[in-house]
């Protein structure tokens, strides 16, 4: 039996970067506090977590004075700026150019939205970092929306600009935007970003096309990374013998039948690489 790992999934630029601060900053001091969970990946965060990484939430943040904390790559609000300055924090600051350059974007485009009594979109998921950080940037006026039940939440006959999560199905952004269009009562008051990542964009075509290469595939993700789930759909709508695992222990023989000649193993932008090469040396030991 062949077991390939692809050589194209596992950490985006943007979490090698931060996963590279924590690891420099936990060699240097022994502590960090990461403000939400650096990665969606249980495994890498215990990995980081032995080594003394400290994982917050925004009550810890705002309670907590004088500690060397880890903006992740998503993003954060310039609300959390500020309780690091009042704080005494020091900041270790890994969010995400991309994510950096679309939060300077928001901000300019919701100024010229002010002016003209437009509306500023966020096409995203609710609660998620990046988004609570884009929308931190319209003074939390900017408008989100999750799916068709927000698009009532529009006046359609006053200026639109649309953003989207960096990470959202471009589908999904789409079909939105077709349904704006549809409704707005003078097209040249609609305008739209595209936002979206190449890192996640670009893998669901690859994946589309790895995972037709092989007899299986065990895709390798956390159970809360919407990307991961996202990408493992993309693998099994193109090869129904696909399997999504978050480590070797969740591996099961009979996925591996004696007719199996070539697995795939492939995972999303918050599966660490490591995780991945446990997977395919623990197949050959079912
Ligand atoms: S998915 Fe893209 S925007 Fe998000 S952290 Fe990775 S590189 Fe940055």
């Amino acid at each position: 039996m062949k077991i390939e790992i692809d050589k194209k999934s596992g950490f985006c630029w943007g979490v090698v970067k931060a996963i590279e601060a924590t690891d420099k900053e936990l060699e240097k001091t022994g502590q960090i506090y990461s403000l939400g969970q650096i990665v969606h990946n249980k495994e890498e965060i215990t990995r980081l977590e032995n080594k003394g990484m400290v994982t917050i939430d925004h009550d810890g943040f705002r309670s907590m004075k004088n500690k060397t904390v880890l903006f992740r790559a998503h993003g954060e609000s310039p609300e959390s700026y500020i309780t690091a300055k009042q704080n005494g924090h020091k900041i270790i600051d890994a969010t995400c150019p991309v994510v950096l350059r679309l939060q300077q974007k928001v901000k300019r485009a919701f100024k010229k939205m002010q002016e003209i009594n437009g509306q500023l979109v966020i096409f995203g998921k609710a609660g998620h970092a990046e988004v609570i950080g884009l929308l931190g940037q319209t003074e939390g006026k900017g408008i989100l929306i999750e799916g068709d039940s927000d698009l009532d939440k529009l006046d359609y006959s006053r200026p639109i600009e649309t953003f989207s999560q960096t990470t959202m199905n471009v589908d999904k952004i789409k079909h939105l935007i077709d349904e704006i269009k549809k409704r707005i009562k003078d097209p040249s008051l609609f305008k739209t970003n595209n936002t979206t990542c190449r890192q996640v964009s670009d893998r669901f075509a690859h994946l589309r096309s790895f995972s037709k290469n092989y007899d299986v595939i065990v895709f390798v993700g956390g159970k809360n990374s919407s990307n991961s789930k996202m990408l493992y759909e993309e693998c099994k709508q193109n090869n129904p013998n696909s399997f999504f695992i978050s480590n070797p222990e969740e591996l099961k023989k009979e996925w591996f039948a004696d007719t199996v000649e070539k697995v795939g193993i492939c995972g999303g932008t918050s599966t660490p690489f490591w995780l991945m090469e446990n997977v395919a040396k623990a197949i050959p030991e079912l």
